[in-house]
Protein backbone atom coordinates (compact mmCIF):
# COMPACT_ATOMS: atom_id res chain seq x y z
CA UNK A 1 0.00 0.00 0.00
CA UNK A 2 1.49 3.24 -1.14
CA UNK A 3 0.94 6.27 1.50
CA UNK A 4 -0.28 9.18 0.09
CA UNK A 5 -1.94 12.79 1.51
CA UNK A 6 -4.97 13.60 -0.14
CA UNK A 7 -5.73 16.92 -1.15
CA UNK A 8 -8.86 19.21 -0.97
CA UNK A 9 -9.25 22.08 -2.74
CA UNK A 10 -13.23 23.44 -2.41
CA UNK A 11 -14.27 26.11 -4.48
CA UNK A 12 -17.40 28.52 -4.90
CA UNK A 13 -19.01 25.71 -6.92
CA UNK A 14 -16.45 22.49 -7.30
CA UNK A 15 -14.15 20.36 -5.39
CA UNK A 16 -10.78 19.29 -6.49
CA UNK A 17 -9.00 16.21 -5.19
CA UNK A 18 -5.85 14.61 -5.63
CA UNK A 19 -3.61 12.16 -3.98
CA UNK A 20 -0.24 12.80 -3.78
CA UNK A 21 2.65 9.92 -2.57
CA UNK A 22 4.42 10.99 0.44
CA UNK A 23 7.56 9.73 -1.17
CA UNK A 24 6.85 12.01 -4.52
CA UNK A 25 4.47 14.65 -3.93
CA UNK A 26 4.71 16.57 -6.71
CA UNK A 27 3.29 13.76 -9.18
CA UNK A 28 -0.35 12.66 -8.05
CA UNK A 29 -1.24 9.10 -8.54
CA UNK A 30 -4.80 10.52 -8.76
CA UNK A 31 -6.63 13.76 -9.36
CA UNK A 32 -10.63 14.54 -10.46
CA UNK A 33 -12.74 17.17 -9.28
CA UNK A 34 -16.31 17.60 -9.00
CA UNK A 35 -17.75 21.08 -10.99
CA UNK A 36 -21.21 22.53 -11.24
CA UNK A 37 -22.09 21.74 -7.65
CA UNK A 38 -25.76 23.92 -6.55
CA UNK A 39 -26.40 23.62 -10.88
CA UNK A 40 -25.33 20.46 -12.44
CA UNK A 41 -22.73 18.20 -10.48
CA UNK A 42 -20.08 16.15 -12.27
CA UNK A 43 -17.94 14.16 -10.82
CA UNK A 44 -14.65 13.65 -13.27
CA UNK A 45 -11.36 11.78 -13.05
CA UNK A 46 -7.94 13.13 -15.40
CA UNK A 47 -5.63 10.88 -13.68
CA UNK A 48 -5.31 8.30 -14.15
CA UNK A 49 -6.65 8.57 -17.80
CA UNK A 50 -7.47 4.80 -18.20
CA UNK A 51 -9.47 4.63 -14.45
CA UNK A 52 -12.32 1.92 -14.95
CA UNK A 53 -14.04 2.36 -11.88
CA UNK A 54 -17.63 3.92 -12.11
CA UNK A 55 -17.63 7.30 -11.19
CA UNK A 56 -21.05 8.24 -8.92
CA UNK A 57 -23.65 9.76 -10.30
CA UNK A 58 -24.58 13.00 -8.29
CA UNK A 59 -27.77 14.67 -7.09
CA UNK A 60 -28.79 17.79 -8.28
CA UNK A 61 -28.92 19.26 -4.93
CA UNK A 62 -25.84 18.22 -4.18
CA UNK A 63 -24.00 20.51 -1.44
CA UNK A 64 -19.96 20.31 -0.57
CA UNK A 65 -20.75 18.36 2.14
CA UNK A 66 -22.59 15.32 0.20
CA UNK A 67 -19.64 15.84 -2.42
CA UNK A 68 -17.12 15.14 0.17
CA UNK A 69 -18.41 11.98 1.39
CA UNK A 70 -19.25 10.48 -1.40
CA UNK A 71 -15.53 10.84 -2.72
CA UNK A 72 -14.28 9.79 0.41
CA UNK A 73 -16.66 6.53 -0.09
CA UNK A 74 -15.69 6.75 -3.76
CA UNK A 75 -11.95 6.74 -2.62
CA UNK A 76 -12.19 3.40 -0.21
CA UNK A 77 -13.60 1.66 -2.84
CA UNK A 78 -11.95 2.52 -5.96
CA UNK A 79 -8.23 3.71 -4.55
CA UNK A 80 -7.94 0.76 -1.64
CA UNK A 81 -4.01 0.91 -2.61
CA UNK A 82 -3.69 4.05 -1.32
CA UNK A 83 -3.12 4.46 2.21
CA UNK A 84 -4.45 8.21 3.33
CA UNK A 85 -2.25 9.62 6.35
CA UNK A 86 -3.52 13.03 6.13
CA UNK A 87 -5.49 15.16 4.20
CA UNK A 88 -4.76 19.39 3.18
CA UNK A 89 -7.12 21.43 2.75
CA UNK A 90 -6.60 24.93 0.20
CA UNK A 91 -8.42 27.53 2.83
CA UNK A 92 -9.01 31.14 0.88
CA UNK A 93 -8.90 32.97 4.26
CA UNK A 94 -6.01 32.96 7.26
CA UNK A 95 -6.46 36.45 8.19
CA UNK A 96 -3.76 38.21 9.83
CA UNK A 97 -2.69 35.36 11.88
CA UNK A 98 -2.25 32.62 10.09
CA UNK A 99 1.35 33.10 8.18
CA UNK A 100 1.83 29.76 7.06
CA UNK A 101 -0.03 26.22 7.20
CA UNK A 102 -1.67 25.15 10.51
CA UNK A 103 -2.71 21.77 11.43
CA UNK A 104 -6.32 21.79 12.04
CA UNK A 105 -7.69 21.75 15.68
CA UNK A 106 -11.04 22.80 16.84
CA UNK A 107 -9.34 26.40 18.01
CA UNK A 108 -8.05 26.82 14.63
CA UNK A 109 -11.84 26.10 12.84
CA UNK A 110 -13.10 28.45 15.27
CA UNK A 111 -10.69 31.28 14.39
CA UNK A 112 -11.29 29.88 10.59
CA UNK A 113 -14.78 30.46 10.87
CA UNK A 114 -14.47 33.83 12.44
CA UNK A 115 -13.13 35.14 8.88
CA UNK A 116 -16.03 33.58 7.05
CA UNK A 117 -17.42 37.53 6.41
CA UNK A 118 -14.16 37.85 4.52
CA UNK A 119 -14.69 34.94 1.91
CA UNK A 120 -18.39 34.18 2.22
CA UNK A 121 -18.17 32.43 -0.93
CA UNK A 122 -14.84 30.15 -0.46
CA UNK A 123 -14.48 29.76 3.47
CA UNK A 124 -17.58 27.83 4.48
CA UNK A 125 -16.95 25.32 1.75
CA UNK A 126 -13.05 24.65 2.80
CA UNK A 127 -14.54 24.76 6.46
CA UNK A 128 -17.12 22.45 5.66
CA UNK A 129 -14.33 19.41 4.16
CA UNK A 130 -12.78 20.08 7.04
CA UNK A 131 -15.30 19.41 9.87
CA UNK A 132 -16.94 16.50 7.45
CA UNK A 133 -13.08 14.49 7.65
CA UNK A 134 -12.64 15.25 11.73
CA UNK A 135 -16.46 13.82 12.26
CA UNK A 136 -15.73 10.90 10.05
CA UNK A 137 -11.89 9.68 11.45
CA UNK A 138 -10.93 12.30 14.49
CA UNK A 139 -7.48 11.27 14.44
CA UNK A 140 -6.69 12.38 10.58
CA UNK A 141 -4.51 15.00 10.50
CA UNK A 142 -5.34 17.46 8.67
CA UNK A 143 -3.55 20.89 7.29
CA UNK A 144 -4.91 24.31 5.88
CA UNK A 145 -2.85 26.12 3.79
CA UNK A 146 -3.81 29.13 3.12
CA UNK A 147 -4.02 31.65 0.28
CA UNK A 148 -3.35 34.74 2.09
CA UNK A 149 -0.15 33.86 3.52
CA UNK A 150 2.29 33.97 0.52
CA UNK A 151 1.83 37.83 0.82
CA UNK A 152 2.10 38.51 4.70
CA UNK A 153 5.95 39.37 3.76
CA UNK A 154 4.70 42.74 1.76
CA UNK A 155 5.02 45.83 3.54
CA UNK A 156 2.85 47.75 5.60
CA UNK A 157 2.35 50.41 2.54
CA UNK A 158 1.55 47.66 -0.36
CA UNK A 159 -1.46 46.67 2.23
CA UNK A 160 -3.00 49.86 3.25
CA UNK A 161 -6.47 51.21 1.62
CA UNK A 162 -6.77 55.20 2.57
CA UNK A 163 -9.70 54.60 5.03
CA UNK A 164 -9.36 56.22 8.21
CA UNK A 165 -7.05 54.22 10.51
CA UNK A 166 -9.50 52.60 12.55
CA UNK A 167 -10.70 50.57 10.11
CA UNK A 168 -7.43 49.30 8.74
CA UNK A 169 -6.60 48.66 12.27
CA UNK A 170 -9.60 46.69 12.90
CA UNK A 171 -8.44 44.23 9.41
CA UNK A 172 -9.85 46.45 6.33
CA UNK A 173 -6.38 45.86 4.87
CA UNK A 174 -5.54 44.10 1.22
CA UNK A 175 -4.81 40.50 2.29
CA UNK A 176 -4.11 38.96 -1.32
CA UNK A 177 -4.93 35.62 -2.48
CA UNK A 178 -3.46 32.85 -5.15
CA UNK A 179 -0.71 32.29 -2.61
CA UNK A 180 -0.46 28.56 -2.75
CA UNK A 181 0.23 29.08 -6.89
CA UNK A 182 2.82 31.36 -6.18
CA UNK A 183 4.65 29.86 -3.67
CA UNK A 184 5.08 26.75 -6.38
CA UNK A 185 6.07 29.45 -9.20
CA UNK A 186 8.42 31.02 -6.62
CA UNK A 187 9.81 27.53 -5.81
CA UNK A 188 9.57 26.43 -9.89
CA UNK A 189 11.22 29.81 -11.01
CA UNK A 190 14.97 29.24 -10.07
CA UNK A 191 15.26 25.87 -12.15
CA UNK A 192 14.37 28.08 -15.38
CA UNK A 193 15.98 31.59 -14.62
CA UNK A 194 18.71 31.03 -11.84
CA UNK A 195 20.10 34.73 -11.59
CA UNK A 196 16.73 36.64 -12.27
CA UNK A 197 14.55 33.97 -9.88
CA UNK A 198 15.84 36.53 -6.91
CA UNK A 199 15.06 39.69 -9.03
CA UNK A 200 12.06 41.73 -9.73
CA UNK A 201 9.40 39.35 -10.97
CA UNK A 202 5.59 39.75 -11.97
CA UNK A 203 4.00 36.46 -11.85
CA UNK A 204 0.40 36.65 -13.64
CA UNK A 205 -1.97 34.16 -12.33
CA UNK A 206 -4.81 33.86 -15.11
CA UNK A 207 -7.40 31.52 -14.47
CA UNK A 208 -10.99 32.48 -13.82
CA UNK A 209 -10.16 34.10 -10.70
CA UNK A 210 -7.16 36.03 -12.09
CA UNK A 211 -4.23 37.99 -10.48
CA UNK A 212 -1.08 39.67 -10.15
CA UNK A 213 1.89 39.17 -7.20
CA UNK A 214 5.19 41.11 -7.51
CA UNK A 215 7.57 39.20 -6.13
CA UNK A 216 11.09 40.28 -5.20
CA UNK A 217 13.68 37.80 -4.10
CA UNK A 218 10.29 35.17 -4.23
CA UNK A 219 8.76 36.79 -1.56
CA UNK A 220 5.50 39.14 -2.24
CA UNK A 221 5.50 42.29 -2.29
CA UNK A 222 2.19 43.38 -4.14
CA UNK A 223 -0.61 41.87 -5.81
CA UNK A 224 -3.70 42.96 -7.36
CA UNK A 225 -6.28 41.16 -5.37
CA UNK A 226 -7.27 43.13 -1.98
CA UNK A 227 -9.59 42.45 0.75
CA UNK A 228 -11.35 40.74 -1.27
CA UNK A 229 -10.74 38.25 -4.47
CA UNK A 230 -13.33 40.53 -6.29
CA UNK A 231 -10.17 43.29 -6.73
CA UNK A 232 -8.05 44.14 -9.55
CA UNK A 233 -7.87 42.15 -13.05
CA UNK A 234 -10.96 41.32 -15.37
CA UNK A 235 -11.87 37.91 -14.39
CA UNK A 236 -14.43 34.80 -15.72
CA UNK A 237 -17.44 36.18 -13.83
CA UNK A 238 -16.05 39.06 -11.31
CA UNK A 239 -15.38 42.46 -12.28
CA UNK A 240 -11.74 43.03 -10.40
CA UNK A 241 -11.51 46.64 -9.90
CA UNK A 242 -14.28 49.35 -10.37
CA UNK A 243 -14.60 52.67 -9.01
CA UNK A 244 -16.51 52.00 -5.65
CA UNK A 245 -18.83 55.49 -6.26
CA UNK A 246 -20.50 52.48 -8.86
CA UNK A 247 -21.99 50.22 -5.79
CA UNK A 248 -23.58 53.36 -4.33
CA UNK A 249 -24.86 54.44 -7.11
CA UNK A 250 -26.50 50.88 -7.60
CA UNK A 251 -27.87 51.10 -4.13
CA UNK A 252 -28.84 54.90 -4.00
CA UNK A 253 -30.16 55.05 -7.76
CA UNK A 254 -30.87 51.58 -8.68
CA UNK A 255 -31.97 50.43 -5.20
CA UNK A 256 -30.57 47.14 -5.96
CA UNK A 257 -30.13 44.81 -2.56
CA UNK A 258 -26.71 43.29 -1.34
CA UNK A 259 -27.34 39.99 -2.28
CA UNK A 260 -28.00 41.57 -6.03
CA UNK A 261 -24.89 43.65 -6.06
CA UNK A 262 -22.75 40.70 -4.85
CA UNK A 263 -24.27 38.15 -7.02
CA UNK A 264 -23.63 41.22 -10.24
CA UNK A 265 -19.63 41.72 -8.94
CA UNK A 266 -18.89 37.78 -8.04
CA UNK A 267 -21.25 36.09 -11.04
CA UNK A 268 -22.51 38.26 -13.59
CA UNK A 269 -19.41 40.69 -14.62
CA UNK A 270 -15.64 39.77 -15.75
CA UNK A 271 -15.63 38.02 -19.49
CA UNK A 272 -19.14 36.63 -19.07
CA UNK A 273 -20.55 40.34 -18.66
CA UNK A 274 -19.12 42.04 -21.04
CA UNK A 275 -19.46 39.66 -23.60
CA UNK A 276 -22.24 38.40 -23.01
CA UNK A 277 -21.64 34.69 -24.03
CA UNK A 278 -19.46 33.03 -21.96
CA UNK A 279 -16.86 33.45 -19.07
CA UNK A 280 -14.67 30.89 -20.35
CA UNK A 281 -11.66 32.21 -22.78
CA UNK A 282 -11.42 29.49 -25.09
CA UNK A 283 -15.38 30.22 -26.20
CA UNK A 284 -14.44 33.96 -26.35
CA UNK A 285 -11.65 33.40 -28.38
CA UNK A 286 -13.75 31.07 -30.95
CA UNK A 287 -16.43 33.56 -31.59
CA UNK A 288 -16.88 36.08 -33.63
CA UNK A 289 -19.14 38.17 -32.06
CA UNK A 290 -17.72 41.45 -31.29
CA UNK A 291 -18.83 41.33 -27.68
CA UNK A 292 -16.17 38.81 -27.48
CA UNK A 293 -13.58 40.53 -29.01
CA UNK A 294 -14.51 43.68 -26.74
CA UNK A 295 -14.69 41.26 -23.62
CA UNK A 296 -10.87 40.03 -24.40
CA UNK A 297 -9.48 43.10 -25.27
CA UNK A 298 -10.99 44.52 -21.89
CA UNK A 299 -9.25 41.43 -20.46
CA UNK A 300 -5.93 42.09 -21.73
CA UNK A 301 -5.62 45.82 -21.52
CA UNK A 302 -6.39 45.82 -17.83
CA UNK A 303 -4.00 42.88 -17.58
CA UNK A 304 -1.17 45.00 -18.84
CA UNK A 305 -2.38 48.46 -17.14
CA UNK A 306 -2.00 46.30 -13.47
CA UNK A 307 1.37 44.95 -14.34
CA UNK A 308 2.79 48.45 -14.75
CA UNK A 309 0.87 49.48 -11.98
CA UNK A 310 3.04 46.99 -9.80
CA UNK A 311 6.03 48.07 -11.42
CA UNK A 312 6.77 51.11 -8.97
CA UNK A 313 6.69 47.81 -5.98
CA UNK A 314 9.70 46.34 -7.33
CA UNK A 315 11.56 49.29 -8.77
CA UNK A 316 12.48 47.65 -12.12
CA UNK A 317 11.08 44.33 -13.89
CA UNK A 318 13.37 41.26 -14.69
CA UNK A 319 10.43 38.57 -15.59
CA UNK A 320 7.09 38.49 -16.25
CA UNK A 321 5.53 34.63 -15.38
CA UNK A 322 2.35 33.42 -16.88
CA UNK A 323 0.26 30.91 -15.28
CA UNK A 324 -3.24 29.28 -14.74
CA UNK A 325 -5.50 28.53 -17.50
CA UNK A 326 -5.42 31.12 -19.87
CA UNK A 327 -2.28 32.33 -18.47
CA UNK A 328 -0.61 28.59 -19.58
CA UNK A 329 -3.20 28.13 -22.72
CA UNK A 330 -4.28 31.27 -24.55
CA UNK A 331 -0.83 32.67 -26.39
CA UNK A 332 -3.07 35.45 -27.93
CA UNK A 333 -3.76 36.75 -24.39
CA UNK A 334 -0.30 36.69 -23.72
CA UNK A 335 0.31 38.19 -26.90
CA UNK A 336 -2.04 41.57 -26.08
CA UNK A 337 -1.01 41.62 -22.92
CA UNK A 338 2.97 41.57 -23.51
CA UNK A 339 2.26 43.79 -26.77
CA UNK A 340 1.20 46.85 -24.80
CA UNK A 341 4.59 46.36 -22.51
CA UNK A 342 6.92 47.16 -25.02
CA UNK A 343 8.26 50.02 -23.48
CA UNK A 344 9.21 48.04 -20.24
CA UNK A 345 11.44 45.96 -22.37
CA UNK A 346 9.23 43.03 -22.85
CA UNK A 347 9.22 41.42 -26.34
CA UNK A 348 7.82 37.82 -27.11
CA UNK A 349 8.68 35.93 -29.45
CA UNK A 350 5.76 34.78 -31.71
CA UNK A 351 6.18 30.88 -32.12
CA UNK A 352 7.55 30.37 -29.25
CA UNK A 353 4.32 31.63 -27.82
CA UNK A 354 2.13 30.03 -30.26
CA UNK A 355 3.60 26.72 -28.54
CA UNK A 356 3.47 27.74 -25.00
CA UNK A 357 7.23 26.88 -24.66
CA UNK A 358 8.53 27.59 -21.02
CA UNK A 359 10.57 30.33 -22.17
CA UNK A 360 9.04 32.98 -24.77
CA UNK A 361 10.52 36.36 -24.82
CA UNK A 362 12.79 37.16 -28.04
CA UNK A 363 15.96 36.70 -28.00
CA UNK A 364 17.25 40.33 -27.56
CA UNK A 365 14.53 41.25 -25.07
CA UNK A 366 15.62 42.97 -21.87
CA UNK A 367 13.10 41.16 -19.84
CA UNK A 368 12.47 37.08 -19.68
CA UNK A 369 8.64 36.09 -20.24
CA UNK A 370 7.97 32.72 -18.62
CA UNK A 371 5.01 30.40 -19.01
CA UNK A 372 4.83 28.26 -16.39
CA UNK A 373 1.92 25.56 -15.19
CA UNK A 374 1.18 25.78 -11.73
CA UNK A 375 0.33 23.00 -8.89
CA UNK A 376 -1.42 24.29 -5.75
CA UNK A 377 -2.00 20.86 -5.10
CA UNK A 378 1.84 19.56 -4.91
CA UNK A 379 2.66 22.93 -2.53
CA UNK A 380 -0.29 21.52 -0.26
CA UNK A 381 0.92 18.31 -0.55
CA UNK A 382 4.80 19.22 0.86
CA UNK A 383 3.14 21.53 3.11
CA UNK A 384 1.09 18.99 4.80
CA UNK A 385 3.73 16.31 4.88
CA UNK A 386 6.51 18.74 6.67
CA UNK A 387 3.49 19.43 9.29
CA UNK A 388 2.74 16.13 9.73
P1 LIG B 1 -9.78 28.16 -11.87
O1 LIG B 1 -8.81 27.17 -11.23
O2 LIG B 1 -9.70 29.55 -11.33
O3 LIG B 1 -11.18 27.64 -11.98
P2 LIG B 1 -8.27 27.67 -14.31
O4 LIG B 1 -6.88 28.01 -13.91
O5 LIG B 1 -8.62 26.24 -14.53
O6 LIG B 1 -9.33 28.38 -13.38
O7 LIG B 1 -8.57 28.49 -15.68
C1 LIG B 1 -9.82 28.50 -16.28
C2 LIG B 1 -9.76 29.45 -17.46
O8 LIG B 1 -8.78 28.99 -18.39
C3 LIG B 1 -11.08 29.58 -18.22
O9 LIG B 1 -11.33 30.93 -18.57
C4 LIG B 1 -10.79 28.78 -19.48
O10 LIG B 1 -11.54 29.25 -20.55
C5 LIG B 1 -9.32 29.09 -19.69
N1 LIG B 1 -8.69 28.14 -20.60
C6 LIG B 1 -8.44 26.83 -20.39
N2 LIG B 1 -7.91 26.27 -21.50
C7 LIG B 1 -7.83 27.26 -22.44
C8 LIG B 1 -7.36 27.32 -23.80
N3 LIG B 1 -6.87 26.26 -24.41
N4 LIG B 1 -7.44 28.50 -24.44
C9 LIG B 1 -7.93 29.60 -23.84
N5 LIG B 1 -8.39 29.61 -22.55
C10 LIG B 1 -8.33 28.45 -21.87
Amino acid sequence: MTDVILTINAGSSSLKFALHPVNAPLTPVLRGKVTGLKRKPVFSISTPQEIKAALPKLARDCTHEAATEILLDWLAQNAAEYHITAVGHRVVHGGQEFTGPARVTDDVIAKLDALTPLAPLHQPHNLAAIRLIAARSSDMPQVACFDTSFHTTQDPLAKLFALPRELSEDGLVRYGFHGLSYEFIASALPDHIADKAHGNVIVAHLGNGASLCAMKNGHSVATTMGFTALDGLVMGRRSGRIDPGVILHLVQQRGMSVPEIEKLLYQQSGLLGVSGISNAMQDLEASDDPQAKLAIDLFCYRASAEIAALIPALGGLDALVFTAGIGENSANTRAQICDRLKWIGIEIDPSANASSATRIAAKEARCDVLVIPTNEDAVIAQSTIKLI
